[in-house]
């Protein structure tokens, strides 16, 4: 399977994270203010690298605004965001946007897709810009395609795509320059209850592999599901801080 293929290996049953590999993020006294308004923090939090991280929380509690703060989609108003031993709160915008497109791969509730594009120029448009050779992309997208069973909607547009098939265009463009991170916003907040369980065991399968996940959702079962370790957010604060460790 060519997605867990180019992640370490661990062994079936063994733990579902690699201390040795260290913190792949980390939050010092991070904090948010909107207009006067605190809406986040000040929090710290260390995510280590193979963890499958669900972030929960009431709306407004501030769980989008912190995965933003990782993604280098927002700032924080004070503390730091250091991510793979950078800080990203620091970078220019330049260094931002080849952050942004390089090492984090983001999928939301409402996928986002480019609709005036098909589904495989979709996934390899940030590879495209990440300046990955023609050949490169189309090799990577046709196997992402394929790992996660899209690959017959290769020439489609979005447009023609079910919820399910379309969150899996977006998990494949998120994948496709093999991100350090990737996060999802509510990724089955807008799928029916069978898509919804697709794209969960699609990122069970893929932090099986090795990859970083954070996953925000309201839902606590679909935070059961995934989930290495548990954050529940109140008023922007982390209420409940839960490892549910060796699972996978
Ligand atoms: P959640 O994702 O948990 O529902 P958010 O992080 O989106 O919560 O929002 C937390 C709080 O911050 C909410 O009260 C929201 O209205 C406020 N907020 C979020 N983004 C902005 C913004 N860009 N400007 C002003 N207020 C915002
Ligand atoms: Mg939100």
């Amino acid at each position: 399977d060519p997605i867990s293929a180019r992640r370490p290996t661990r062994p079936r049953g063994g733990p579902a994270y690699l201390p040795l590999m260290g913190n792949v993020i980390e939050l010092e006294n991070a904090s948010r203010v909107y207009d006067g308004t605190p809406v986040l923090g000040p929090l710290s939090l260390a995510v280590e690298q193979g963890e499958a991280l669900a972030v929960t929380g009431p709306s407004g509690s501030g769980k989008s605004t912190l995965l933003n703060l990782v993604a280098g989609l927002d700032k924080p108003t004070e503390g730091t965001v250091t991510v793979e031993g950078g800080r990203i709160d620091r970078l220019g915008e330049h260094a931002l946007a080849r952050y942004r497109r390089r090492r984090v791969g983001m999928v939301f509730q409402f996928f986002n897709l480019l609709d005036d594009l098909t589904v495989a120029d979709n996934i390899g448009l940030p590879a495209q810009l990440a300046g990955m050779s023609k050949a490169k992309v189309k090799e990577r997208t046709g196997d992402l395609m394929e790992a996660l069973g899209i690959q017959r909607h290769a020439r489609a547009y979005p447009g023609r795509l079910s919820g399910g098939e379309r969150q899996r265009v977006a998990i494949a463009r998120a994948l496709i320059n093999e991100p350090a991170l990737l996060l999802a916003d509510e990724p089955t907040g807008a799928l029916d209850t069978a898509s919804g369980h697709d794209v969960r065991e699609l990122l069970i399968d893929l932090h099986r592999g090795g990859q970083t996940i954070i996953v925000v959702t309201h839902d606590p079962a679909l935070a059961e599901a995934i989930a290495t370790r548990t954050i529940h957010l109140v008023d922007g604060g982390i209420a409940v801080d839960r490892t549910v460790g060796g699972r996978r």
